[in-house]
């Protein structure tokens, strides 16, 4: 495909020093790996490719690049490498000195730029579960002002940096996973309009579309985010999956009892239902509202199904995008 085509596969490449944290990145994510089994981990010298092809909208190439390699260097394909249309990662360990890592980020995405202005640039500040919140506001601030100046010293500063805070041991590394990916949609506006129409109809508090095998969160309303409330649907998911693997009665050729009918209700004793229905393969749009309105059940059901059509829609409208007919 040529070069930023917008229907083309995106690419997020991981990069930053070795040991930052890269690998356990992809493996917590993206093969539910417990974050304690990445203690052992073996330092790669290669690049690792992978599929990730959950869901609709969660479908792209992901290249873990080992730390210590050049790519950038006349040898290698930096062109082929960073031409595509996606995301840079660079991950930086928060626990460590990061001078080094800072110089290597300036001359990495630095390069990058040069070969395609159009790469989505995300920092991932790592490892922060071993900081205090004191020293975690501190240290981001003092990453995010050397990196700034490094690029306005050196005339880049059209060049955008998105910076996260991190940690595999808690959601923040699927939250800040979710915008890496949010940012290559195409279609996210259209999606978020349909969410902030469903809440608004329905007197739903929070709404979030989500990749139920990687419980990324695709696209949310446009009220604000609170980390408890994305955990609390994290969880909700868990307990959907469990307990259709357990109870569920599956079709021969099902592979799970989870399937596009999935949907369930859950009550918590603080007068809050959390509510989900799977809008698509392994989509599922999870919200929370109060239990007084959740009296108009049937109103809320009707609307989550007119998203639901809408996204198949959408659906529709991307595979002819991406095999359109010959005339
Ligand atoms: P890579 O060389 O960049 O791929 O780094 P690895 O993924 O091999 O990780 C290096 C070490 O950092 C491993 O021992 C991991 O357990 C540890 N690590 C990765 N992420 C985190 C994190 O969020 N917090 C903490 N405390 N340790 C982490």
């Amino acid at each position: 495909p040529p070069p930023n085509d917008e229907n083309a596969r995106p690419r997020i490449l991981l990069m930053g020093l070795r040991r930052s944290g890269k690998s356990s990145i992809s493996k917590v994510v993206f093969q539910k790996m417990s974050p304690n089994e990445t203690l052992f981990l073996e330092t790669s010298n290669k690049i690792v490719k992978e599929n990730i092809r959950n869901s609709a909208f969660v479908d792209f190439e992901l290249w873990d690049l080992p730390g210590q390699t050049d790519f950038f260097d006349p040898n290698s394909d930096a062109d082929i490498m960073f031409g595509l249309r996606g995301s840079l990662i660079f991950v930086i360990d928060a626990q460590d000195d990061y001078i080094e890592a800072l110089n290597k980020l300036h001359s990495t995405v630095t390069k990058a730029y040069k070969i395609n202005p159009n790469i989505k640039f995300e920092v991932f500040i790592h490892k922060i579960d071993g900081l205090t919140e004191d020293n975690k506001i501190e240290t981001q601030r003092d990453i995010h002002q050397r990196a700034m100046d490094d690029l306005s010293d050196s005339g880049f500063d059209q060049l955008q940096l998105n910076f996260h805070l991190t940690s595999i041991y808690d959601h923040s590394i699927f939250e800040a996973f979710s915008k890496v990916v949010q940012r290559l949609m195409i279609y996210l506006p259209f999606i978020e309009n349909l969410l902030n129409l469903l809440i608004t109809n329905s007197a739903i508090e929070k709404a979030f579309l989500f990749d139920v095998v990687s419980k990324m969160y695709i696209a949310t309303d446009s009220t604000p985010v609170d980390m408890q409330s994305y955990e609390l649907c994290c969880d909700m998911i868990d307990v959907v999956i469990d307990i259709s693997w357990i109870y569920g009665v599956k079709d021969d050729n099902a592979s799970s009892a989870y399937d596009d009918y999935s949907s369930s209700v859950i009550k918590l004793n603080n007068g809050t239902v959390l509510f989900l229905r799977e809008v698509g393969h392994y989509l599922a749009v999870v919200c929370i509202l109060r239990e007084e309105n959740f009296d108009r059940r049937g109103i809320i059901t009707y609307n989550v199904l007119c998203f639901r059509n809408a996204i198949q829609q959408l659906f529709e409208l991307m595979n002819k995008k991406s095999n359109p007919e010959i005339k």
